[in-house]
C-alpha cells in the first residue's frame, strides 16, 4: 500500500484498491452503476454523496424478552 491518503473512501464500503506495478489505485465501484462517481477518484476525497461506512451490517433488533 503507498502512502496515499485516500480520504473517505478508506473506509467506504464501494471501495476496492487495485494493485498496480508501482503504486496502488483507490476504485470507485459505484462508478459501474453510476455515472456520477469517477472510477478512480481525486484523492483524498473529502466529501462524497455515495460514501456508506464499511463494516458489518447492524445487528437486527432483539426481540426476546426478558424477565
Ligand atoms: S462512494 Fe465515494 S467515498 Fe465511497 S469509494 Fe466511491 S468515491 Fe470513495
Amino acid at each position: 500500500m503507498t502512502g496515499v491518503n485516500p480520504g473517505l473512501c478508506a473506509s467506504c464500503r464501494h471501495h476496492r484498491v487495485v494493485k498496480g506495478a508501482q503504486s496502488d489505485f483507490w476504485m470507485c465501484k459505484r462508478s459501474a452503476l453510476d455515472a456520477r462517481f469517477p472510477r478512480y477518484p481525486r484523492l483524498p476525497v473529502l466529501s462524497c454523496a455515495g460514501y456508506e461506512k464499511s463494516g458489518p451490517p447492524p445487528n437486527p433488533p432483539d426481540t426476546r424478552r426478558s424477565g
